[in-house]
């Protein structure tokens, strides 16, 4: 167990507490959120290295956006694995750990923001956001000069094909905001 040292101070409330923190370069241009880390997470000390991680890398940031992962700094919305459970993070889970959120995306000063799930969606739009109609979309971060997009989380297109290609075309729009292609920017927000 690494234990995180602000527990106290954050006001956790969670018991098993084994932190992965981010892992990419800083600062970078490019930065995706993912929601919490799973048992392989937990297990490896790194965001993204499971299942849903090898999608994640291989297809939709490799393939589908032609990124390649040591480009992007990753990270997720809560650090640890929800008390050892693959479960939604709870509302203070959430407060606790967005300050070092917070705080990492203030190193990392990204250009470009994934929202990994509808957890990290709402964090960087401020609660404001409908995943079917938001997702990817890019939209101007009300804070700085970055864009952020809402991409429905791998794990969703592991369960079913159908959504599968939905997020392949996301994460190509992903790519394409990335490159600078105005076409995928939502105008009526
Ligand atoms: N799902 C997430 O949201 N984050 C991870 O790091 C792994 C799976």
């Amino acid at each position: 167990m690494r234990p995180c040292k602000e527990h106290d101070e954050l006001g956790c409330p969670m018991t098993r507490i084994n932190r992965v923190n981010g892992d990419g370069p800083v600062p970078c241009s490019i930065m995706l959120i993912g929601e919490a880390p799973g048992k392989s997470e937990d297990k490896k000390g790194k965001p993204f290295v499971g299942k849903s991680g090898s999608e994640l890398t291989h297809l939709y940031l490799t393939k589908c956006a032609k990124i390649d992962r040591s480009n992007v700094y990753i990270t997720n919305l809560v650090k640890c694995r929800t008390n050892g459970k693959d479960r939604d993070p709870t509302e203070k889970e959430i407060e606790a750990c967005s300050q070092l959120l917070f705080h990492e995306f203030v190193s990392v000063m990204p250009r470009f923001v994934g929202a990994v799930g509808r957890f990290a969606a709402r964090w960087l739009f401020n609660g404001d956001v409908k995943m079917e109609k938001m997702h990817g979309f890019g939209y101007q971060i009300d804070t700085g000069d970055a864009r952020g997009m809402p991409l429905y989380h791998p794990a969703y297109g592991l369960h079913n094909t159908a959504m599968m290609r939905h997020i392949m075309e996301d994460w190509t729009r992903f790519g394409k905001m990335v490159r600078g292609d105005e076409s995928v920017m939502w105008r009526a927000r």
